[in-house]
């Protein structure tokens, strides 16, 4: 079926017509810095200069030329479904209500995912809409996993558990992984890692998730681009007492100003980073040292909540990309039975038409993969499935 896919973040919209079960892509829009005087469109070849415009001006002008590819459905990513939204789900103006009341939880994503949804209704009324969730896949999470050690009054009060993000990736690439081993996703143990700039590990025990590193928020975790993950919440006591820091400058600490570019000093982007470690620069080479030491104490963690575990996939920008970060997370594993080959993590490389490459030696009991991720095909499967499912119930 072919699928418009729409992915609106803060500044910017990623949207594509492609075959849900191919991947084939037909069309393709990327929007970056909305409501900057720099914001440009690029589809296909050509570029626009569209200066201050928002999520809802750019998809007015541009959602028409995708649409004339002829999608049957516009599947649409938003970032968190909170309590109400285990699974997709077609959107009315009912469920677009529910998802105002969810913006509160993930006050950086879910508002821009709505002004996506708004917009393509009203350019799109005839087709139907459906919401495809980070968190979803992550409903599973035992109730051991979801609660954080607060009163449980308070918790409920204001929903504080683990909800997990990235779901659309690590669903995708466990599917990945138990297809290139010739095996069911139900009789595997994966450990899945999601390193672009969010960045956060799944522990998918025979096809569900039972563990994951982001929390309530986007925040917790590894070490990611701008995000610190976890640090002891003791920090921020001591940082509103001495340094006076109100909530709202937390708030860009943690997101915006931690993580990798927070101790580099040199911004968010690994490929700078590293090389810029490899001149010798301190800073970036702690900053790699602590992000690959956090990643693997929690590959670690995760083999011991499953009891076992069969592969290990790592995948998004610096997992499909970063040689050095693959060969620290997964090179002192064999205590687990995973063997690295070091030659074959050095020269595989894997693209949409070629997307798993295997860097474990021939006896290693774990098997080692990245593989590359596909949120928009993810999407487009999960919207297809889910009209397929209801014209079968009809
Ligand atoms: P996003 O979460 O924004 O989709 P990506 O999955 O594209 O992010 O990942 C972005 C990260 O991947 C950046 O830190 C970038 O530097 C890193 N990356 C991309 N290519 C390479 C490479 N060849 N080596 C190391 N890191 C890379």
């Amino acid at each position: 079926m072919k699928v418009l896919v729409i992915n609106c973040g803060s500044s910017s919209v990623k949207a594509a017509v492609l075959d849900s079960e191919t991947g084939e892509r037909y069309a393709e829009l990327r929007v970056e810095r909305l409501g900057t005087r720099e914001c440009v469109a690029r589809d296909g070849t050509e570029q626009h200069s569209i200066p201050e415009y928002d999520h809802g001006r750019a998809l007015a002008e541009f959602l028409p030329k995708l649409a004339k590819v002829g999608p049957l459905a516009v599947g649409h990513r938003v970032v968190h479904g909170g309590e109400c939204f285990s699974t997709p789900v077609q959107i009315d103006d009912l469920v677009e209500d529910q998802l105002e009341a969810l913006s509160p939880l993930a006050p950086l994503h879910n508002p821009a995912n709505l002004a996506g949804i708004r917009a393509a209704r009203q350019c799109l009324p005839d087709i139907p809409h459906i919401a495809v969730f980070d968190t979803a896949f992550h409903s599973t999470l035992p109730r051991r996993a979801q609660y954080y050690a607060l009163p449980q009054e308070l918790s409920d009060k204001h929903g504080l558990r683990r909800y997990g993000f990235h779901g659309t990736s690590h669903s995708w690439v466990a599917e990945r992984a138990a297809q290139f081993l010739g095996d069911e996703l139900a009789r595997l143990r994966v450990i899945t890692c999601h390193l672009g700039n969010g960045a956060s590990v799944c522990a998918v025990e025979y096809g569900r998730s039972v563990e994951t590193s982001m929390g309530m928020t986007p925040v917790e975790g590894l070490v990611m681009g701008t995000r610190s993950g976890d640090i002891d919440p003791g920090i921020l006591i001591e940082l509103m007492r001495k340094e006076g820091l109100s909530v709202d400058e937390l708030d860009v600490l943690l997101n915006k100003n931690s993580g990798l570019a927070g101790l580099s000093g040199v911004g968010r982007d690994m490929r700078d980073i590293e090389e810029r470690a490899a001149q010798g620069d301190d800073k970036c080479r702690m900053a790699i040292a602590v992000s690959a030491h956090r990643l693997r104490k929690y590959i670690g963690a995760y083999a011991a909540v499953m009891g076992g575990v069969d592969a290990i996939v790592f995948t998004a920008g610096i997992g499909e990309n970063s040689v050095a970060m693959r060969h620290r997370a997964a090179g002192r594993l064999s205590f687990l039975g995973a063997h690295l080959d070091e030659e074959a993590n050095r020269n595989a490389k894997v693209s949409r038409s070629n997307p798993v490459a295997e860097i474990s030696a021939p006896h290693s009991r774990v098997r080692l993969l990245f593989i590359a991720t596909d949120d928009a095909h993810s999407i487009s499967s999960s919207t297809a499935a889910l009209l397929g499912r209801d014209a079968i119930a009809k």
